[in-house]
């Protein structure tokens, strides 16, 4: 399908139906992890959509052409109609992620979201420690429950995928998190630095590893990755601070997936709320399908017409699309300017100066959302 109009590598020439909706039910959790990547806002309960749009969001996802549904938060399982939503997902041929701390789920239910459908489960963990881990998400006891609601998961027959963020305060753990990942009967781990958005920004000091700590953990996972092969498949995310190119942010803004808040608007990204200036459409307003061909947001930063350079010119663009453009307005006061990430940006040197002051530096206290709230 294209839009109406728009030429190849103009805003949406070769545009096709996105391949993945990450739902974002809620923004309650009641872990309190200082990466979080939710917005330092949250959105409230009673602002969250209802399950009854929700179901009637996820036949319009289906009829538009979407495969795949990531059930996603805050904790999702807060949500008590999400048996409702994952059968809908069932329903309609959505292949259903379910991406959970864990802590909240009983054997029981997770028995309820196999029956009704789900069709794969994801699990953050925050250390192999258990003293660690929990003092990290700020969650007492919460490290042993993740662990139980992961073996129940395979009980269930269910894939498990085990998501580990690396940082300064956890990253001389992961051979132990690789290892209990085997042990878990884990189909895949990913090892994601942490991305430096929402909260990580906000304890950017405390998070963020030396260079060295990068280059070792990048051949640890090389390793496991070659004695693993055919047990576990090993994801790897570098920071972005000691790349030399961008990622294609979400593969490329409005390119594969939607993302829906919790309160119902459609964001090509999780973190595009922190662009001023782009209005964003709501699907208690708009369909689904004109928001993804026509919306202004989504059309923007689409494809390579809004590029300056260094990008407009470069072999790269149709790679990585420039890279994030939260992450360029963040850091050089423009979206459509080049990520600093990228070696070609005039403002990588400074960026990269940061990582390095910052791992140089003692890793202050955490600021967690709710300081007091400690479980
Ligand atoms: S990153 Fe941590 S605090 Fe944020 S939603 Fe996930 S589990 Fe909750
Ligand atoms: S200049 Fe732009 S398109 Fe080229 S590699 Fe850097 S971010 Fe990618």
């Amino acid at each position: 399908m294209s839009v109406n109009g728009a030429k190849d590598g103009d805003a949406a020439g070769d545009l096709k139906a996105p391949i993945g909706l990450l739902a974002e039910l809620t923004h309650r959790c009641p872990l309190q992890c200082p990466y979080c990547s939710n917005p330092l806002a949250l959105e409230r309960v009673n602002g969250e959509l209802s399950g009854e749009i929700w179901l009637d969001v996820l036949a319009q996802a289906a009829e538009l052409g979407v495969l795949q549904l990531h059930l996603s938060g805050g904790e999702p399982t807060v949500r008590r109609d999400l048996e409702d939503i994952v059968a809908q997902a069932a329903r309609l041929g959505l292949y259903s992620n379910l991406i959970t701390a864990g802590v909240l789920l009983t054997r029981e239910r997770l028995q309820v979201l196999a029956d009704r459908g789900l069709d794969h489960v994801q699990i953050s963990i925050q250390d192999s420690v258990a003293a660690n881990a929990d003092r990290i998400a700020h969650y007492a006891g919460g490290h042993a429950k993740k662990l139980q609601v992961a073996r129940w998961t395979r009980e269930l027959k269910l894939p498990l995928t085990i998501n580990a963020p690396v940082h300064r305060q956890n990253i001389d753990s992961l051979p132990a998190i690789i290892e209990l990942a085997v042990a878990l009967g884990a189909h895949r781990l990913e090892v994601a630095h942490v991305q430096y958005y929402g909260w990580a920004l906000e304890n950017r000091q405390a998070l963020m590893p030396t260079r060295a700590q990068v280059l070792h953990s990048a051949e640890l996972v090389d390793k496991a990755r070659t004695r693993l092969k055919g047990v576990l498949v090993i994801d790897f995310v570098v920071p972005d601070y000691y790349a030399r190119r961008p990622k294609p942010c979400m593969g490329g803004w409005g390119r594969g997936i939607i993302t829906i808040t919790p309160s119902g608007n459609v964001l090509p990204c999780h973190a595009a709320q922190s662009i001023a200036g782009l209005a964003f459409d709501n699907v208690r307003q708009r369909r689904l399908k004109d928001i993804w061909f026509a919306s202004a947001a989504f059309n923007a930063y689409r494809g390579t017409h809004w590029m300056r350079e260094p990008c407009r010119s470069c072999e790269f663009r149709e790679l990585d699309w420039g890279g994030c453009r939260c992450q360029a307005l963040a850091f050089t006061g423009a979206a459509s300017n080049t990520d600093p990430a990228c070696d070609k940006s005039p403002d990588h040197a400074a960026f990269t100066a940061i990582a390095l002051t910052d791992s140089s530096r003692p890793a202050p206290p955490f600021a967690f959302r709710r300081p007091r709230a400690a479980r």
